[in-house]
């Protein structure tokens, strides 16, 4: 079995043992006080500055509300292949996650629904890597929803 490289696997994990190979887990965390945080630390609450044991690590829903999105057509990063687009999307747990808007993705507006999945990448020796993106979630939102219930 061939094993799945990510790019960030302090920040998320892949949900290979259920079959789903796209639909990445958001390593997230909550506060004694409720606060919820993405991704995981133990620095100090934003809210209330507890530290220590008082945050948990806490998986977060992979669904949200595209809040903002830039495309980028230069980029200081030659290796970069732009144009690329960056999203800021509320998850629906509360954090807000900025990272990159998928590849195979058309326009966005604010206010769709979105999901996070994994993108195979190119890394520079040639293997796989993982990296979390988001796509819309209109189409499949009913059936692909199979996380925890809001609470
Ligand atoms: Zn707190």
């Amino acid at each position: 079995m061939q094993s799945f490289k990510l790019l960030k696997p302090h920040v998320y994990l892949d949900e290979s043992n259920n079959g789903r190979r796209s639909e990445p887990t958001l390593k997230g965390g909550c506060c004694r006080c409720g606060f919820v945080f993405f991704p995981m630390q133990t620095y100090g609450c934003e809210r209330c500055g507890s530290h220590g044991n008082a945050l948990a690590p806490r998986s977060l829903s992979t669904h949200g509300t595209l809040l903002a999105s830039a495309v980028v057509h230069l980029h200081a990063d030659k290796s970069r292949t732009t144009p690329f687009t960056i999203v800021k999307v509320a998850l629906d747990d509360g954090p807000v996650v900025r990272t990159l808007l998928a590849s195979d993705c058309g326009d966005v507006a604010p206010g769709r629904r979105m999901k996070a999945k994994l993108e195979p990448l190119r890394g520079d020796d040639g293997e796989t890597v993982f990296d979390l993106r988001f796509t819309t979630a209109d189409q499949d939102h009913q059936e692909q929803h199979h996380g925890a219930p809001p609470q």
